[in-house]
């Protein structure tokens, strides 16, 4: 209807979430008549960024150095590690600012409906971080949602034989809903009044 090339475009675009057939269309048109530095500019961010971003070797945040500038930050206390799904939580959290320890990107959450088993997780590694010693401990910051909550007790049941202090984030976060979408002052309370987990641990 408009071309091999717009056609493509439209496909590309519409293999993106959230994005569906009329949203597609209408960000491909925009492309094809804005100034052609706009598409050029934005098929070169696409380049440098499947080519040069990676997930760091030490936290599975995506950086485009490895370690990544928060694993490297010295400032940064080591022995508080928060773990959290997804690489845009830790954006979210950083937003709000205030946390000063480090991270843990799961890469996802236990979810049978998905078929994400605990063995797809970045866990092990986890563990192993934990292993080495210097945490004291871990909070764990994934989502207030079933596969969240079921994705804590995975972390609980791998990281409590390791003797490590082990907090959630407090409820007042919307439940269902995610770190990414949470007010900064919800996301800051349920950082400074995170709690024992599981709550009776104390
Ligand atoms: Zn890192």
């Amino acid at each position: 209807m408009y071309g091999d090339a717009v056609a493509r475009l439209v496909g590309e675009l519409k293999a993106l979430p959230g994005v569906g057939q009329r949203t597609a269309e209408r960000l491909a048109f925009h492309l094809v008549q804005a100034p052609p530095e706009r598409a050029r500019a934005l098929a070169r961010a696409l380049q440098d960024v499947s080519e040069s971003v990676r997930p760091c070797r030490v936290c599975f945040n995506v950086t485009d150095q490895d370690p990544c500038r928060l694993c490297s930050d010295p400032g940064r206390d080591a022995g508080l590690l928060c773990v959290v799904e997804r690489p845009q939580d830790v954006l979210a959290l950083e937003r709000v600012g205030g946390f000063r320890g480090r991270y843990h990107v799961l890469l996802g959450a236990v979810s049978l409906l998905d078929g994400v088993a605990a063995e797809d997780l970045t866990i092990a590694p986890l563990v192993a971080r934990v292993k080495q010693g210097g945490v004291r401990e871990v909070l764990l910051a994934t989502n207030p949602t079933f596969d969240g909550d079921a994705t804590a007790l995975h972390l609980q049941a791998a990281l409590a034989p390791l003797g490590v202090r082990l907090t959630r984030l407090a409820r007042g976060l919307p439940i269902g809903g995610s770190l990414e979408l949470a007010s900064k002052a919800i996301l800051t309370e349920a950082l400074e009044r995170r709690q024992a987990f599981p709550a009776a641990q104390e």
